[in-house]
């Protein structure tokens, strides 16, 4: 007798699944090289080896790996080495590989968390767009944020001593209860650096009420970063618009993952 087979996250057909890495295999890859240089802080950086067992291979070794392929150059070429204080940023991106992907690890790392049922329920309409079988997912809105390593200032000495590298690597959603968050979710997405935040309407909403929300989150974290938008093709980010790694930052993310 044969056993009933469950359906792909993605492509939705009864198939025999595969395991996919919430994170691509090329990102994680790199990220432990890098840790082998330092000494020994692996074990506090990150766990990133998180997989979901849902995926069919064709998905899997097909499309999906496509869309990491042209996200694990961008990270090679703009987030592998963290960003250091002072430091100007140039982006150049494309925005729907950008997005895809950022959906995609989203989805993922949803569906690989206990109690992401609402987030999964809330991407699970954008995978049309993630396969690229839509053009765009007009209602997403995308933020990014640059987090530079910051100096240790020893107080008494007055004297530096060693850095906080941004080095890490994060998925989970950022807990906001302002205006309108009923309507909306948020996630963060961290590649050491970069931090980009997603925006999803979680019905559709009038441009008063994305305002209003928009309005107070900014207000509220102050650490939202840039708007990303579709029309465009790079950034610049100054270094008076990005901010530095700090304990409570961390804090903040791991009390809210999901
Ligand atoms: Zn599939």
């Amino acid at each position: 007798m044969e056993s009933k087979k469950k359906c792909c996250a993605f492509c939705g057909v009864q198939k025999k699944l595969s395991r996919e890495h919430v994170f691509p295999n090329g990102v994680i890859r790199k990220l432990e090289e890098g840790m082998l240089s330092l000494n020994d802080k692996s074990d506090k950086v990150f766990k990133a080896d998180l997989v979901v067992k849902d995926v069919c291979e064709p998905c899997n070794n097909g499309i999906l790996s496509e869309i990491d392929g042209r996200f694990v150059k961008l990270f090679e070429d703009n987030m592998l080495q963290p960003i250091q204080p002072g430091d100007n940023v140039e982006f150049e991106f494309n925005y729907n590989d950008l997005l895809r992907e950022l959906l995609k690890i989203s989805y993922n790392s949803a569906r690989a968390s206990a109690d992401g049922f609402k987030a999964v329920a809330a991407l699970r309409k954008y995978v049309p767009y993630i396969l690229g079988k839509v053009n765009d997912a007009p209602d997403v809105m995308l933020r990014l944020l640059i987090v530079t390593s910051s100096n240790r200032l020893n107080t008494e000495t007055n004297q530096i001593e060693g850095t906080m590298e941004a080095r890490l690597l994060r998925s989970c959603k950022v807990s906001y209860n302002g205006p309108q968050h009923s309507n909306f979710m948020i996630r963060l997405l961290a590649f050491n650096s970069f931090w980009f935040y997603l925006i999803i309407p979680l019905k559709p909403v009038s441009s008063s009420k994305i305002e209003v929300f928009i309005n107070g989150f900014m207000d509220s974290y102050h650490l939202t970063g840039i708007p990303i938008c579709k029309t465009m093709k790079s950034v610049s980010i100054p270094k008076e618009k990005t901010t530095y790694m700090h304990p409570s930052l961390i804090e903040g993310m791991s009390r809210k993952r999901a």
